[in-house]
């Protein structure tokens, strides 16, 4: 077990440090990439955003908001909230893997605490973001001079140097060169703050042991409704309790 435990961390480190190598060379490279290039490939999409609020919703698919330190830090001082109000780890591709035990297992310690990495943007118990107006015509986002990057730049971000495009009702419509360009700024820095996320997450990652005594424990955690978190992040980690409240998923910040 101690050796099937030592290869698991091995790969993990080979894979930590491809990723780092991967990032570091990315952010090197930037310079290779050209706005113009991106705003031509915005005008041949088309865009108008008709604040429609499909994105913020779940209905539509996937509709996490993955969200860094730093722009916690911002919604937290331009609406006067604490880091709970705002996000919960991201923990849905762990709880994906639920029905591998051996898989959920790599993300628990021998205490029984989960291993997240990062956070996401907090949502209601029907998937929608927390902070979309009421349904109507005209969806309102509540903190839109503050809202992350993945929003003011949806539908597009860069992946591999290149532009992606997401789904958008708003995609095929007239947009001015003025525009194009302005997204392309916004989604190449988006890129540039990402990257270095990613960096300073896995340069500060503490590795943990995972055990079968530790997935009982969390098994039974669980049960109980509450679950021990250590969140992993660019600045470090946080630890806390993951509960249900009226609002949906909540983390409660211990350190
Ligand atoms: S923060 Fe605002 S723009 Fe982003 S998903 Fe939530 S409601 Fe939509």
């Amino acid at each position: 077990m101690k050796k099937q435990h030592e290869t698991d961390l091995k790969s993990i480190d080979k894979l930590r440090r491809f990723m780092l190598c991967k990032w570091r060379e990315e952010l090197a490279c930037l310079d290779e990439i050209s706005t113009e290039d991106i705003a031509l490939h915005i005008q041949k999409a088309g865009f108008r955003c008709l604040r429609c609020g499909a994105c913020c919703r779940s209905e539509d698919g996937d509709n996490r908001v993955f969200i860094t330190p730093a722009e916690i830090d911002l919604i937290s001082e331009t609406h006067d909230m604490d880091l709970e109000d705002i996000a919960v780890p991201c923990i849905d591709d762990i709880l994906s893997s639920s029905d591998n035990h051996q898989e959920l297992q790599s993300f628990i310690d021998t205490q029984g605490n989960l291993h997240p990495t990062g956070w996401i943007l907090r949502r209601r118990f029907n998937g929608d973001c927390k902070f979309i107006s009421d349904a109507g015509p005209s969806s309102k986002c509540r903190i839109y001079n503050a809202r992350p990057g993945l929003c003011s730049t949806y539908p597009f971000h860069m992946e591999n140097m290149n532009l992606e495009i997401c789904e958008c009702p708003g995609l095929g419509m007239d947009i001015e060169w003025k525009e194009c360009m302005a997204i392309a700024r916004k989604v190449i820095q988006r890129y540039i703050s990402e990257l270095r996320d990613f960096i300073s997450t896995y340069e500060k990652y503490e590795y943990f042991s995972s055990s079968s005594k530790g997935y009982d424990i969390y098994l039974r955690r669980l049960s109980e409704g509450k679950s021990i978190c250590i969140v992993h992040d660019s600045r470090g980690i946080s630890k806390g309790f993951l509960v249900s409240d009226c609002e949906g998923l909540r983390f409660i910040r211990t350190v």
